[in-house]
């Protein structure tokens, strides 16, 4: 067993777990950790910008930046980023060394990071509308605000997009107004050149693509075709049918030498653009923005599971009225938010083989449906039956109404600063003599944290505890300043 950053116990200590058969070694590695502080000036390319989460986004952004207030039934209420770990977040530091109290920092105060208010927004949809009428489409933010925002809105219209209805809902036809033609190989081209004009245009050092358009269905991964960059390359040049819009821009983006980040559950990191990620040396996260029920959810199983309580059956049903809802009423495209939001529990269970056998699984299920009605007001309501004590059953139930784009935007802001962050962040062995210092591997696993379903590296462990996922982003930050990870053992307070 390795322990990167230290451990308390000598090395070469073997430890017997006799009942377990385990042997656990423990040995150090030590790293020397480099961030560079100059933070590049970034830019967002969202795909889906004219939706509810693209709209919300950029409208976040310039109510931040001009401090805007505006009169709601309750009182006054300004700008904020409530929701968000990288501008509402603190992180314990340690333990003041005069009165013993806890000392918190805001998280983003730990590593120079982008300032919200600098980031640059462009983007795509198939839908043509200006922001500022598709921000009234979308009916997430108050009048008043609206109103505020509507001249900075409208300077924005999303660029043509690639548009395969074989990919998003039938249901989605209606708002395609805007769509790049031609084949796949003239779409890929098409997207490049759109970041180049990007980059031109607002002088940004950086540029991260990120897909907050609608959910496709899976692609069915076909050897030959999507197995390797190579085959992925000649399959574009081909125009296979099974190549998904979301894969195009994966592959334009990584091109380009932009972080591509999926907000959304399909399979667009294929294995060939894992490969040519890697091969490119280009950054990749998804999928899928962990943002209400899941979130809960992967801190309630951790809760009861970490208790030596055995859940036995989790439903969930949703309810929502936007227009991810409607996509997400067509059958296939719901298959992929199932999917995503259906392993969220298993790397939980099968840390516990006391409660569960091998294999052994609670039943899970989820539900999704459209009501027109309630807007972005999405209803999440969960059932956890457990097993406790002697054959007795604890059932807790959870109802949650939430604004979603509300909940999901701050998610979509940290992905962004993180991102960038990451690549700021450069290791290099201590042993090691040489002045080469690696970066983070090309799949972001440290954003986990904010996915759904996180992407990992082949032979990676999928960490889904949410707690376990704030602990890795704090820690590896903590590392980045020198210091120890929080182990929160507070032996300064419980040694005499
Ligand atoms: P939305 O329907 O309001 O917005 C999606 C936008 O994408 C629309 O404007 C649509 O015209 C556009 N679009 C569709 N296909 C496109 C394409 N090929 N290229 C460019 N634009 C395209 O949905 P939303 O509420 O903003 O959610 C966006 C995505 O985020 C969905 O896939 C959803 O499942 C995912 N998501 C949302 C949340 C949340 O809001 N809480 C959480 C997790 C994931």
């Amino acid at each position: 067993m390795k322990s990167v950053f230290g451990t308390v116990l000598p090395p070469n200590i073997d430890m017997k777990l006799r009942t377990y058969k385990k042997w656990v070694t423990p040995s150090v590695e030590r790293l020397t950790i480099r961030t560079e502080r100059n933070v590049a000036k970034l830019g967002v390319m969202l795909v889906g910008w004219g939706g509810n989460n693209g709209t919300t986004f950029t409208a976040g952004i310039i109510a931040n930046k001009h401090g805007l207030s505006w009169p709601t039934r309750n009182g006054i209420q300004s700008a904020n980023w409530f929701g968000s770990i990288t501008q509402a977040s603190t992180v314990r530091l340690g333990s003041n060394s005069e009165d013993g109290d806890d000392v918190y920092v805001p998280l983003k105060s730990l590593l120079p990071m982008v300032d919200p208010n600098n980031i640059v927004v462009d983007g795509w949809d198939i839908s043509g509308l200006n922001l500022a009428d598709s921000m009234e489409r979308a009916r997430v933010l108050e009048p008043v605000l609206q109103q505020q925002l509507k001249s900075h809105m409208m300077k924005y219209k999303p660029r043509p997009s690639i548009y395969d209805q074989t990919f998003i809902a039938a249901n989605q036809a209606d708002r395609a107004n805007n769509v790049i033609d031609g084949t796949k190989t003239n779409q890929v081209k098409r997207v490049m050149e759109d970041i180049s004009d990007f980059r031109k245009s607002s002088g940004v050092d950086r540029v991260i693509v990120l897909w907050m358009a609608n959910t496709e269905r899976f692609c069915d991964v076909i050897e030959g075709v999507h197995d390797t960059a190579n085959n992925l390359k000649n399959a574009i040049a081909a125009d296979h049918p099974e190549i998904s819009p979301s894969t195009l821009f994966a592959y334009a983006a990584i091109k380009m030498n932009c972080i591509y980040i999926n907000g959304s559950p399909q399979n667009t990191f294929v294995p060939g653009i894992l490969d040519l990620a890697e091969k490119e040396g280009v950054f990749i996260a998804g999928d899928d923005l962990k943002s209400g029920q899941t979130k809960l959810k992967s801190v309630l199983v951790d809760f009861l599971i970490g208790a030596g309580i055995k859940p036995v059956s989790i439903v969930s049903y949703n309810h929502l009225g936007n227009n991810d809802g409607k996509n997400l009423s067509a059958p296939e495209q719901f298959r992929s938010k199932e999917i995503s939001k259906s392993n969220v529990v298993d790397d939980v269970v099968s840390s516990n083989n006391i409660l569960y056998k091998p294999g052994e699984k609670p039943d899970h299920c989820v539900v999704i449906k459209y009501v027109p009605y309630v807007g972005d007001s999405k209803r999440a309501m969960d059932e956890y039956t457990s097993e406790i004590m002697c054959g007795g059953i604890n059932t807790i139930v959870v109802h949650n109404t939430c604004e979603d784009s509300l909940l999901a935007t701050p998610i979509i802001l940290d992905l962004i600063v993180l991102a960038e962050l990451c690549t700021r962040i450069q290791f290099k062995r201590k042993e090691d003599d040489s002045t080469w210092y690696s970066n983070f591997h090309p799949v972001l696993t440290i954003l986990s944290y904010l996915c759904k379903s996180p992407l990992v590296p082949k032979g990676t462990p999928v960490v889904n505890a949410l707690f376990k996922q704030k602990a890795c982003i704090e820690n590896v930050m903590r590392a980045c300043l020198g210091l120890t990870p929080d182990s929160n053992m507070l032996l300064e307070h419980k040694v005499p």
